[in-house]
């Protein structure tokens, strides 16, 4: 079996071996920040997390194994040992080979360290690893460690949520012509793409939404938009409502909270308004850095709505009954949290890849989905977009994403040029977005 990092790409994948790079900061700044919070809230927690109903009747003693491994791998990786193979033979998701396959054989080393192997393995091998962890354990093998990071998340952007969800109802009412169904899907297209500003793996766990202020926010952000297909995509989004009878939308989502919210609000009105008869989202089958969406959250905020005031009830309501109807799936798919790229999903898992091929159009959220669509390669930034997918293309899809991390495409050098004299940080901060379509 041959690895996709032991195999060569035409440019360098982004490392934390490069000093002074996001990806040399995550690795040394932002993980061990996140397993800190994760062993203190375990710390603190002791009591209601043996006492809860995921941890089947648990012992002290098993949480004291579980912190004391999530201690050492924070060690490990601030000493920049070896990432060791994982220990996931009996794992109900079934990657142990293909996760330690790409630990053998990755790039230019015969052993694969924290600061010197590629990026989307070392940062992924975390999040899995820290869900061996708990699969291993005896009693608690269901936490989520991070989910009252992510229900926190919820309730402090309770305001921004309702007059989110308020303002999807009125839209789902309200048509009166061509032009106002195309301008609404373009306006929750924009909510969709800002809301993925809001992401706990950068930000460390905080919460950091600015209570009403969201909805203006993506009024003033669209000259920020460096890449905005969104024209093409909504001539792609008539012209499949006119061909098609089963039309389907693939979203393959980033973070719960806001985001999710928006994703839901662009899926109701595409729904409501016969844009598409169908829309599957696929969501992580485990806990996956720190605020990305997985099923239970999902479950979580429509309950925790259904009970909240009217617009979020009604908007609740709508969704779940769209769930019972399955006009909205929810799909867990064990390839989000492999560390491979889109490109070889076609040799590696034909199956996901045929699936995705059944949708009209794909939405790809957020960027670990985008790094994930560049290979996590260190891309000159003038690389077009069809290039950059390297061939991946199940259907036509959109790429819609926050800037967060060093890659990006379609972007001439002098614009690149002008936003470093601007701020030297400007790929790492969130303050610009893509929406860059293939069809
Ligand atoms: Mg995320």
């Amino acid at each position: 079996m041959t690895s996709t990092f032991g195999s060569c790409s035409p440019y360098p994948y982004l490392s934390a071996g490069v000093p002074g790079s996001f990806a040399y900061r995550t690795v040394k700044d932002r993980m061990p920040v996140i397993l800190t919070k994760v062993i203190d809230f375990l710390c603190r927690n002791k009591h209601e997390i043996l006492e809860s109903s995921t941890a089947e009747a648990g012992s002290i003693e098993d949480l004291k194994l579980i912190i004391g491994k999530l201690s050492q791998l924070r060690s490990e990786m601030q000493t920049n040992k070896t990432l060791r193979p994982l220990e996931i033979s009996s794992s109900h998701l079934r990657d142990g080979a293909k996760w330690n396959n790409e630990l053998i054989e990755a790039k230019d080393s015969s052993s694969p360290q924290w600061f010197s192997s590629p990026w989307l393995l070392v940062e992924c091998y975390m999040y899995r690893a820290i869900y061996c962890i708990f699969e291993n354990s005896i009693h608690l093998k269901r936490l989520d460690p991070f989910s009252h990071m992510k229900e926190e998340l919820i309730i402090s952007q309770k305001y921004v949520l309702s007059q989110l969800v308020a303002y999807t109802n009125d839209l789902s009412q309200t048509i009166t012509s061509a032009s106002h169904l195309q301008a609404n899907f373009m306006k929750l297209l924009e909510i969709s793409l800002w809301a993925n500003r809001n992401d706990l793996s950068l930000s460390g766990g905080n919460a950091e939404t600015k209570p009403g202020s969201f909805l203006d926010d993506v009024e003033q952000l669209s000259s920020h938009i460096l890449v905005n297909n969104a024209n093409e995509l909504w001539l792609y989004v008539e012209q499949v409502q006119k061909d098609f009878r089963n039309k389907e939308l693939g979203i393959i989502m980033d973070n719960s909270g806001l985001e999710m919210v928006a994703d839901l609000c662009l899926a109701v009105y595409c729904i409501s308004h016969q844009l598409f008869d169908r829309v599957i989202f696929y969501v992580k089958k485990i806990p996956w850095f720190v605020s990305d969406t997985t099923f239970d959250d999902l479950q979580w905020a429509l309950h925790y709505m259904e009970k909240d005031v009217p617009e979020m009830q009604c908007f609740a309501s709508k969704c779940l009954g769209y769930l019972d109807s399955q006009q909205f799936q929810v799909v867990e798919e064990g390839y989000f949290t492999l560390p491979l790229p889109y490109h070889v999903m076609n040799k590696e898992d034909p199956d996901l890849y045929n699936k995705l091929s059944q949708s009209q159009l794909l939405i790809f959220k957020g960027d670990l989905n985008y790094r994930k669509l560049g290979a996590d390669i260190d891309w000159p930034s003038t690389t077009t977009f069809e290039k950059f997918l390297q061939g991946f293309k199940p259907a036509p899809l959109v790429a819609l994403r926050t800037i967060k991390a060093e890659i990006i495409c379609d972007i001439p050098s002098t614009k690149v040029s002008e936003l470093e004299l601007l701020d030297k940080d400007w790929m790492t901060k969130g303050d610009y977005g893509l929406i860059q379509f293939i069809k």
